[in-house]
């Protein structure tokens, strides 16, 4: 069993991300410019926006945090939107998930200019995606196909299973392994909670990308000798032992599956860093306008 070492391959990528920002800047380009708009006090999205923002700064970006509270309205979340989109200063903006309930998630995503999309939830970013055109791709996939290139793991022609087929993970994974590149050319399943024989499909898995969000629910019976295991999920659970008062789970069982599997990411540690890497590199191409001309 190998590591898919999610803090060495993130760190790497940050690396090389800051030279290139060095060698932008240096030759007359703007330094890349993220925003990030927070609504509430959602004590997860707060851990997770400011680990972007101390990633930006680690790198060369310029970044911006834009704080709003759990009253705000749709209309003057929308106003922001549109502010960020209409700034030239700004390179690419993400609205930190979840909203509150009284806004409209795909309404705010929709009001993102898709050239400034560097989440890459814009329907236009999507469907580019789909079809196979330049386009941002989302963050968590991007930072799972960045870590199985960079660990020259053979894709074409390979049974991949993806369970979930959520907006931000799931379903894009799924497009996103059955393309025909690398790392691509699989036969995909995708499963759900209404999907029978779960555990069956999952034992057909040469890849098994597990994004379901229920802590340490897959176990080595789900699992084909020599798979690789990717594990997306990330849950709180409390954890009198840890100061924080809880741990952070992914939805594999890791000591149980890890021996059946040839690569296995760890969580935390795993795929929860490459999502930022997704994220400063969309960033990066949108400084540069190789999307969006
Ligand atoms: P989500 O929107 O809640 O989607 C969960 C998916 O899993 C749904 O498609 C659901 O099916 C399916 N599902 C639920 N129970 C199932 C079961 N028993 N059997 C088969 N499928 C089942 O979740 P998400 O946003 O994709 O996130 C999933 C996990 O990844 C969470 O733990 C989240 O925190 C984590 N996550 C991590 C990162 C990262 O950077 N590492 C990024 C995003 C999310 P239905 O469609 O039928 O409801």
């Amino acid at each position: 069993m190998q590591l898919l070492d999610g803090k060495a391959i993130s760190a790497q990528i940050k690396s090389e991300i800051k030279l290139e920002v060095e060698n932008w800047v240096s030759t007359g380009g703007k330094k890349p410019h993220l925003a990030a708009i927070l609504v509430g006090q959602d004590g997860a999205s707060e851990t997770y926006v400011a680990s972007k923002i101390r990633s930006c700064e680690e790198i060369g970006f310029t970044s911006t945090l834009l704080r709003f509270g759990a009253e705000t309205t749709e209309a003057e979340l929308l106003a922001a939107v549109d502010s960020l989109n209409k700034n030239p200063d700004v390179d690419g903006f993400i609205v930190q998930l979840p909203l509150p309930k009284h806004i409209s998630e795909n309404t705010v995503m929709e009001a993102v200019d898709p050239s400034k999309d560097v989440d890459g939830f814009h329907p236009i970013n999507v469907g580019r995606m789909c079809k196979g055109l330049p386009a941002y791709i989302s963050a968590t996939p991007f930072g799972i196909l960045e870590m199985l290139i960079r660990a020259g793991i053979e894709t074409a022609g390979k049974n991949c299973v993806v369970i979930g087929r959520s907006q931000i993970v799931g379903l894009p994974m799924s497009i996103l392994m059955q393309r025909n590149e690398y790392p691509g050319n699989c036969t995909v399943t995708i499963t759900h909670s209404k999907t029978k024989n779960l555990k069956e499909i999952c034992q057909t898995a040469d890849i098994l990308i597990v994004a379901l969000g229920r802590p340490e629910f897959v176990t080595a019976d789900y699992i084909k000798e020599g798979a690789v295991v990717i594990d997306v999920g990330i849950t709180r659970v409390e954890d009198a032992t840890k100061k924080s008062g809880f741990a952070i789970k992914g939805d594999v069982n890791f000591a149980d599956v890890a021996p059946k599997s040839s690569f296995i990411t760890p969580v935390p540690g795993g795929v929860g860093l490459m999502t930022i890497c997704g994220l400063l590199t969309n960033t990066l191409k949108a400084a540069r306008k190789e999307i969006y001309k």
